[in-house]
C-alpha cells in the first residue's frame, strides 16, 4: 500500500479514503502538513464515516447559502491551512483565479518556511496570487499564530471561508463583524457551532461544490437559513444513522 495512488486498487472499499490519506502523507513529507494536521484528519475521518462519506442534503443547502453569501460579499477571502492545500490545491487555485476571491495562508503551527512552501505548492497548481507572507495585522485578542493576517486579506475581509479551522479564531472573526463560512466534518466542534454557515462535509467534496454553486449563483434565501437548526438536523441524522436517498 505504501507509495503512490497507483498502488491502491480501484475496487478497494476504502480506496477514496486511502487516496486522501496518501495526499496528506505526501503533504507531510514535503513540509505542508504537520503531525497535528494528520491527527486532525483522523478526527474528521471518523465523522465522515457517520455521514456515509457523502454530501448530505443539509450540507448541500449550507453550500448554496455559503455561495450566495460569497457572491454578495464585497471582499471575501478563503483561508487555507496545510491540510486544505494538500487536499484541494487545484480547486483552491481555480477558485481564486476565476473569481478573484483572495486566498490567504493562515496557520496555527505557523513557520515562515511552511507558509512559503504552501504558497509555492498552490502556485505549482496554477494559483496566481496567494496572500499570507509578511502579515502586518493581528486578529485582536487571539494569542496564537493564527492571529497573524494580512491587511488586504483576512483583516479587511467581510466574509472568510475557513476549512478545517480551530474554534478560537472563528469566534474572534465573528467578533470582528465578519461572516464565517466553515467546512468542518464535526457538527459539534466549536468552529461549527460559532460559524455563520457551517458546511458539514469533507473539504475534498465541499470545496469543488462551493466553487460550482458560486458560479451558478443559486437562488436561495439566505435570511431563511438557520445554522443552529441545520446542525441539529445533521446531528439527529447521524444519531439515527438513516440517510435515505440523499
Ligand atoms: P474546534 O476548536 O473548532 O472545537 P477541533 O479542536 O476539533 O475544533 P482541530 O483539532 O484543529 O479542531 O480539528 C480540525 C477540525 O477539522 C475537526 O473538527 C475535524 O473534524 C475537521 N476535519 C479534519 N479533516 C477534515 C476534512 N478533510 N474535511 C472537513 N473537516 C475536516
Amino acid at each position: 500500500m505504501k507509495g503512490t495512488a497507483m498502488d491502491i486498487p480501484d475496487d478497494h472499499p476504502r480506496a477514496r479514503s486511502l487516496e486522501i490519506r496518501e495526499k496528506l502523507e505526501e503533504g507531510y513529507k514535503s513540509g505542508l502538513v504537520t503531525e497535528m494536521g494528520l491527527i486532525a484528519h483522523g478526527r474528521g475521518e471518523a465523522f465522515d464515516y457517520l455521514i456515509d462519506e457523502k454530501t448530505i442534503k443539509e450540507s448541500v443547502y449550507a453550500i448554496k447559502v455559503a455561495s450566495k453569501i460569497l457572491n454578495d460579499s464585497q471582499n471575501p477571502v478563503i483561508s487555507v491551512n496545510g491540510n486544505t492545500a494538500a487536499l484541494v490545491p487545484k480547486v483552491i487555485s481555480d477558485f481564486t483565479n476565476e473569481t478573484g476571491i483572495n486566498v490567504e495562508v493562515n496557520l496555527f503551527h505557523r513557520t515562515e518556511d511552511r507558509v512559503r512552501k504552501i504558497i509555492k505548492f498552490l502556485k505549482e497548481h496554477g494559483a496566481g496570487k496567494v496572500l499570507g507572507r509578511n502579515p502586518g495585522k493581528r486578529i485582536p485578542d487571539l494569542s496564537h499564530k493564527r492571529a497573524l493576517v494580512t491587511k488586504e486579506g483576512i483583516y479587511e475581509a467581510d466574509t472568510v471561508v475557513v476549512p478545517l479551522e480551530d474554534g478560537d479564531r472563528t469566534e474572534k472573526l465573528i467578533e470582528m463583524g465578519k461572516k464565517v463560512i466553515s467546512i468542518d466534518l464535526n457538527p459539534r466542534s466549536r468552529t461549527a457551532q460559532e460559524s455563520s454557515v457551517t458546511i458539514v462535509d469533507n473539504v475534498v467534496r465541499a470545496m469543488p461544490k462551493l466553487f460550482e454553486f458560486y458560479k451558478e449563483e443559486p437562488d436561495v434565501d439566505i435570511d431563511e437559513f438557520d445554522n443552529e437548526k441545520n446542525l441539529e438536523q445533521i446531528e439527529a441524522k447521524i444519531r439515527r444513522n438513516k440517510f435515505g436517498k440523499d
